[in-house]
């Protein structure tokens, strides 16, 4: 399912500009708007759910494959070294976007 405000779905629509870099038929990857790292990508399921607790058996499948896509995708923009996800989930976390994403960090050393 798709929400019609939120932002990420926009994206997955093609409605808003978003630096994309990989999509298939369960994911989209894109830049962040405001990188925090010489890399900094964001991949997220087509699907709208905000958090893994709302992952059904289908979901999961989804996961799971972005999950393994990712080295990839990783890798062929600019993460030669290695890189970092983060998966906020919730307010103490500051999730800003109630999208579920994953964030690839990397391109440089980061810090510890
Ligand atoms: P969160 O804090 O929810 O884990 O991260 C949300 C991320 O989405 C932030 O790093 C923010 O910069 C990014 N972001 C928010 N709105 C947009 C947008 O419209 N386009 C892109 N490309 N990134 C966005
Ligand atoms: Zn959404």
């Amino acid at each position: 399912m798709l929400d019609k405000n939120c932002v990420f779905c926009r994206i997955v629509r093609g409605e808003l500009p978003s630096g994309k870099v990989y999509e298939d038929d369960k994911m989209v990857v894109f830049k962040d708007l405001e990188p925090k790292a010489k890399v900094h990508l964001l991949a997220v399921p087509k699907d709208h759910f905000k958090l893994l607790e709302e992952a059904d058996s289908e979901r999961a499948q989804t996961l799971a494959h972005m999950l393994l896509k990712i080295p990839e995708i990783a890798k062929s923009n600019g993460c030669k070294n290695g890189y970092r996800l983060i998966v906020n989930q919730g307010d103490d976390a500051n999730q800003t976007v109630h999208h579920l994403h994953i964030h690839i960090l990397g391109g440089e050393k980061l810090p510890e």
